[in-house]
């Protein structure tokens, strides 16, 4: 099924700013209207998962940054936080099932899961995740999904 990715953050501006009222969330979306293929409730799921983490790894910081791209036929979404960030030994490892980093926030709740549901969403988008990170500076979590599939994801 298609969808408008812009007015889906718009519609989800209010939600995700409910997951963190300690933080401000800033939507950086281009104008107009952005149709992609994809199933807007599994893509609404990752970035609700994204800035769940950003909100939750960034104690001590006061916003969230979201951001909407278009390049290269591809929608592209990154999450910003200014939060404890992740050594660069286990940027990769954040996605496995069940993993969790051990840290300053290894007390915090959660079971390890949400990244690894996002990978799996995103790849059956035949798009990717990625994280950029500064350990103790904050992250950067990118998605970026084709924008004409050809509805191959309307299973
Ligand atoms: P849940 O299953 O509830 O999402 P979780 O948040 O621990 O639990 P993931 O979302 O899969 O699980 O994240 C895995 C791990 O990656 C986290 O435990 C944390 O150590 C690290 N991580 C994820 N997002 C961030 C972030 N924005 N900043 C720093 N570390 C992060
Ligand atoms: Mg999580």
């Amino acid at each position: 099924a298609s969808f408008d990715a812009i007015k889906l953050l718009n519609d989800l501006r209010e939600i995700l700013q409910q997951t963190g009222p300690s933080h401000q969330l800033i939507l950086n979306l281009p104008a107009g209207e952005l149709i992609v293929h994809a199933d807007s409730q599994r893509i609404e799921q990752v970035i609700i998962n994204l800035v769940t983490n950003a909100v939750k790894y960034s104690p001590k910081a006061d916003k969230v940054i979201i951001e909407a791209v278009v390049t290269d036929n591809k929608l592209r979404v990154s999450v910003q936080d200014f939060g404890i960030g992740i050594q660069p030994d286990q940027q990769e490892r954040v996605f496995s099932r069940f993993y969790r980093v051990e840290n300053l926030a290894s007390h915090m709740s959660g079971l390890g899961i949400g990244l690894y549901i996002c990978q799996e969403i995103v790849n059956r988008h035949q798009g990717r995740l990625w994280v950029e990170s500064i350990y103790g500076e904050g992250s950067t979590f990118y998605f970026e999904i084709p924008i004409n599939t050809n509805d191959l994801y309307d299973a």
